[in-house]
């Protein structure tokens, strides 16, 4: 059992909390805040119970060296007038002044250190840089769901060093969503895979041939599928290294009954950059010279006449290259339409990831059930895989 925060005597206490503030970032100012407001309910419980936090987190890749365009000072002004108060910020995350910072914080303060990959043992999962980190608390609550399925010193190699530790409301909802939830969905249930690549999401197509009823794939992962089936895909994209996988799956699909569904037609264009949509082409007459690169109307029709039968849909990976004009359709009217399936009782599930900035683009991300703030943390859960920072926090 892992303890969430209702499970702590909070009044008074110095609680370390991991968040995941890996947000998008121009000139320290944040682009888009979906991350930081994710956890501010975990924050509100612990200062309004009377505890004092100290906030660690990563930012992109600067694979230890300390790069000011990644620096967490941005982040730190966001959440400030997100939660209009204040908010403490030290540089050097292991520093005596920072863990004196820390310790002297009084009741409902915050104090935010700087990105923990500014130093190469976060990611190596050192355990002195964690027996460090431990000294900024007495509770520790990980909430840092996007980074759930990595082993590091903030997440992982820390724990050890606390008696007292949980969860907050963030790591609770994906759980909820994405584990408990998905224990026993509600049929007929439906996996709409997406995006460009297949291998990362074997152990995702794997779970769900032994439980869903359909899965419907689109994006560029389908010519593999298309290929695989013996049909022309025309200058489309092609994974040969997952020919061979992609019929092994297609024939468990049929023995266990699940219904895999393929696109039937495509919007084309010349290459990756190309503005100028051309088709609908059926598959087999897509033109040599060209790719696809969004699903074809009556491939959206059939699958989203599936989804209107479906009552528990997850979804992963967009259906085109939702990134360009053009060849976004297929994605936003998959959306639109599951708007409509939710509001008849159906419930949605996203990955995370390439669909939720898709979903953000058109204005759907709140419309959804539940959207995963983490896209590999989600992959492995859905997978049916451990997260090694949920692991430690068994009891
Ligand atoms: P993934 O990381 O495997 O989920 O792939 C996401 C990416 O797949 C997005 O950036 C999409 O632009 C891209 N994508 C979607 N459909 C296609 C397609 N038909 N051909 C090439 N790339 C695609």
């Amino acid at each position: 059992m892992i303890k969430t925060l209702k499970a702590f005597d909070l009044e008074g206490k110095n609680i370390l909390m991991r968040v995941d503030f890996n947000v998008p970032v121009m000139n320290q100012k944040v682009i888009n805040n979906f991350r930081i407001k994710a956890v501010i309910p975990t924050i509100l419980t612990c200062i309004q119970s009377g505890a004092s936090i100290t906030l660690i987190s990563h930012l992109g890749r600067p694979n230890g060296i300390k790069d000011e365009n990644l620096s967490l000072i941005g982040v730190g002004e966001e959440l400030a007038s997100l939660l209009e108060m204040p908010i403490k910020f030290s540089n050097n995350p292991i520093s005596t002044d920072a863990i004196d910072t820390s310790l002297s914080l009084k009741s409902g303060e915050i104090h935010l250190l700087e990105n923990l990959r500014f130093n190469s043992a976060e990611k190596s999962n050192d355990p002195v840089f964690s027996t460090q980190l431990a000294r900024h608390g007495q509770v520790y609550i990980n909430d840092a769901f996007g980074t759930a399925h990595r082993s590091h010193a903030s997440n992982v190699g820390v724990v050890r060093s606390f008696k007292h530790y949980g969860i907050g409301w963030l790591m609770d909802k994906e759980l909820n969503f994405l584990q408990r939830f998905m224990t026993h969905p509600k049929a007929p249930l439906t996996l709409i895979l997406g995006g460009a690549k297949i291998d990362s999401k074997l152990g995702l197509i794997d779970q769900f041939l032994s439980k869903a009823d359909y899965i419907i794939i689109g994006g560029g992962m389908a010519f593999t599928f298309l290929k695989a089936k013996g049909k022309e895909i025309g200058g489309s994209l092609v994974d040969d290294t997952m020919i061979q996988t992609a019929k092994n799956i297609i024939n468990k699909a049929r023995v266990q009954n699940v219904k895999l569904l393929l696109p039937e037609d495509v919007i084309c264009g010349k290459n990756l950059e190309d503005n100028n949509p051309k088709g609908p082409y059926k598959i087999n007459s897509i033109p040599k010279d060209l790719m696809g690169l969004d699903i074809g109307p009556d491939t959206l029709s059939s699958y989203n006449s599936i989804l209107g039968k479906s009552q528990t849909i997850v979804w992963n990976g967009p259906m085109g290259v939702f990134e360009k004009k053009g060849f976004e359709s297929g994605t936003r009217e998959m959306g639109i339409h599951l708007v409509s399936c939710i509001a008849n009782g159906s419930k949605v599930i996203v990955g995370g990831g390439d669909t939720a900035s898709a979903l953000e683009n058109f204005n759907l991300l709140d419309e959804m059930t539940h959207v995963s703030t983490g896209g590999g943390a989600s992959l492995e859960l859905l997978s049916g895989n451990q997260l090694p920072a949920l692991k430690v926090l068994e009891n």
